[in-house]
């Protein structure tokens, strides 16, 4: 049974969780952005990744190149992705359906209206699956 000081000491130190990932929060204190733009869809800044948390000034660039490995989680979720719009092209129009080169295109115009979101969470994963713990 826990006693109420520890119950407030874990309210006074959240702990990050599934929605500051999703959020694209620090996986460290889940309060700084990792990206400088917070819509996935400005173009223009995209891509840029704050060299450091705002609020516990972790690095969020550890090393050259750390984000290459983030295409492998890309990969996966476009994978994931296809899979779930085949499973409900198949529930809406029957297998033989899903099997046309209509669902083809269908899903690639999905997969590149989502992909700045794929590309960013992609990015967020890896770094809350790599980072440095001190
Ligand atoms: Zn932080």
């Amino acid at each position: 049974m826990l006693h109420s000081g520890m119950v407030l000491a874990l309210h006074s130190r959240p702990m990050p969780g599934v929605v500051h990932l999703l959020k694209g929060r620090c996986p460290r204190c889940g309060q700084g952005r990792l990206f400088l733009s917070p819509n996935p869809y400005n173009l223009k800044k995209m891509l840029i990744i704050n060299p450091r948390c705002s609020h516990c000034n972790l690095n969020f660039i550890p090393e050259i190149g750390f984000y290459w490995g983030a295409t492998y989680v890309a990969y996966a979720l476009t994978v994931a992705f296809s899979g779930f719009t085949f499973v409900v092209s198949t529930l809406l129009f029957g297998f033989m359906n899903s099997l046309s080169l209509t669902y083809v295109w269908v899903n690639a115009a999905l997969l590149f209206f989502i992909s700045p979101l794929s590309f960013r969470f992609s990015r967020v994963l890896w770094l809350w699956m790599f980072w440095e713990r001190d």
